[in-house]
């Protein structure tokens, strides 16, 4: 990591923290206010910290038209959230699906729970939010005890989906390339959603 990385300011609680650190947004064509997560889309960037708390107050400031210079777009709190949300679950989603064709997915919570017990070299847990909280403990201890990364996200519906099966609770990612990203991405979106209670709502279309 270089150290002299570019400095930006959050809009939310005006911090100056290094680029790489925070969350950019772009405005698209139609003035919508964008999160752009890779950084990656062209134009004139604003930026907050990664967590709801300072998307929060840039939204309700109206950081946004400021940053910007002019009205904006889609740049409430809620609908900023949930674009959010929505492309960290994306995201997550993409690595599930190329892991999976890559044939480093162990799925279902009894498969999961033997891997673990056989010693076999599991990178990464990931359960349902809708798993059962029986199964749930129990794939989780068993992980924790032997190390091994833990996260909730999604719903079965969503990760059988992924994988081209039907309803899954939990899946395991072998240790390899995947790993690293994928947990990059879970604890990006545990710190999101970490960083300051509202209102819950689905933000899957
Ligand atoms: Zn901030």
């Amino acid at each position: 990591m270089p150290r002299t990385e570019p400095q930006r300011t959050c809009l939310g609680c005006r911090e100056e923290k290094g680029k790489n650190e925070l969350l950019r947004y772009v405005l698209d064509p139609e003035g919508t206010v964008v999160p752009d997560l890779l950084a990656k889309l062209p134009g004139r960037g604003a930026y907050t910290c990664f967590c709801r708390d300072c998307v929060e107050k840039a939204a309700s400031r109206k950081q946004f038209a400021r940053a910007f210079k002019g009205e904006v777009k889609g740049a409430t709190s809620q609908e900023l959230q949930s674009k959010i949300v929505c492309r960290l679950e994306e995201r997550i989603a993409s690595y599930l699906a190329l892991a999976n064709k890559a044939g480093k997915i162990v799925s279902g919570s009894d498969m999961v729970m033997e891997a673990i017990r056989k010693g076999k070299r599991i990178g990464l847990v990931i359960m349902a939010g809708d798993v059962s909280a029986e199964i749930g403990d129990k794939v989780a201890n068993m992980a924790a005890r032997d190390g091994i990364p833990c996260f909730r996200i999604l719903d079965k519906d969503r990760i059988g989906g992924l994988l081209g099966k039907g309803l899954r609770s939990v899946v395991a990612i072998e240790v390899g390339g995947f790993v690293p990203p994928l947990v990059k991405e879970l604890q990006r979106f545990g710190n999101f959603l970490d960083g300051g209670a509202v209102d819950e709502q689905d933000p899957r279309v």
